[in-house]
């Protein structure tokens, strides 16, 4: 199904949204479950991915919350105060949010999803594809059948061996391909989340993203994002030692005026920037904050003709 593109020249989620509930206003809570990751306790590795600050995920308001029930009732409150929110998707963020045994995966969801519960639509869980197995998509399946969305979004970043591998990763695109085999027929809604602007990485590897995110129908949502290098993460280090180039403003919007024309038309674009606290980011400095840029991309689209899909060829 393709969603009304309202005034957007590509399949967003605020329009997805809209349609699916019928104009009530959905918003996403953030919630750090206090899951650590493979790639940071040693399973994996140490550190972490080379540009993760887990502080950088979320805003300064929704860390360091001692209780789940707390989280969520504060995040309700910003919601509904702030933006007349009316309807909410719990959304499991920070860190790896499948990294766990299943049933101290389940006591977990089942006390998000009991603090509001005539008010929760959705479920998020945020994760990364060597942390997810039947089990735990069994799991996460139940609460489709309990009436909620459910999407599961994994990290899939680079579909080259050679960036996750520079990037210290801990997990291969291999990986995220037998990630997709787990929840091929599966109810629940997948999105996959990448990074453009690896230096090493040229304009031509970074379009051939889309093809690989197109060849899965099971990939509903994307979150698109550019790289940004923050305090507290390897690259960050890397970069105040060395700097690299990094895409401006107005050359990420050129790489995306190419970019979303190949992408499958049914796709929900949940994203397409990312964006950190200010207090982390060392660089690139756009200037603007979120609405601006959001607002600059989405007016460069639409002043270029820009429609996702307009290039897609299938496969065959
Ligand atoms: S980006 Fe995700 S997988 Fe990588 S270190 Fe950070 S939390 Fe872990």
């Amino acid at each position: 199904m393709n969603v009304d593109f309202g005034y957007k020249t590509y399949n967003n989620y605020g329009a997805y949204l809209k349609g699916k509930y019928e104009g009530v206003r959905v918003f996403k809570i953030i919630v750090d479950g206090g899951f650590t990751c493979p790639n940071r306790d040693g399973s994996k590795g140490y550190g972490g991915c080379a540009y993760c600050n887990v502080d950088s995920f979320t805003p300064e308001t929704s860390r360091k919350m001692p209780t789940i029930r707390e989280q969520i009732e504060k995040g309700i409150e910003r919601a509904v105060k702030g933006y007349a929110a009316e309807k909410f998707i719990i959304y499991f963020q920070p860190n790896t949010n499948t990294y766990a045994p299943v049933h101290y995966l389940k006591m977990m969801y089942d006390e998000a999803l009991s603090i509001c519960p005539s008010d929760v639509v959705g479920l998020s869980v945020g994760t990364r594809p060597d942390c997810i197995d039947a089990e735990k998509v069994a799991l996460l399946e139940s609460y489709v059948e309990r009436g909620l969305d459910v999407d599961l979004e994994m990290g899939m970043e680079s579909i080259y061996d050679d960036t996750l591998q520079r990037i210290n990763r801990g997990c291969s695109h291999q990986e995220l391909i037998q990630a997709m085999d787990l929840v091929k027929d599966s109810p629940l809604d997948i999105c996959v989340h990448t990074v453009f602007g690896f230096p090493w990485e040229t304009r031509e590897m970074m379009l051939r993203y889309a093809d690989e995110i197109n060849r899965f129908p099971q990939i509903k949502f994307v979150k698109l994002h550019q790289l940004y290098i923050v305090e507290g993460s390897i690259m960050g280090v890397q970069y105040k030692r060395n700097p690299f180039k990094l895409f401006s403003l107005e050359e990420y919007t050129d790489f995306l005026s190419e970019f979303i024309p190949l992408l499958r038309p049914d796709i929900i674009i949940q994203r397409l920037f990312g964006i950190s606290d200010y207090d982390l980011l060392i660089a690139p400095e756009w200037g603007l904050k979120k609405s601006g840029i959001q607002s600059y991309i989405d007016k460069e689209l639409e002043r270029r003709g820009v429609m996702q899909g307009s290039r897609y060829r299938p496969l065959v």
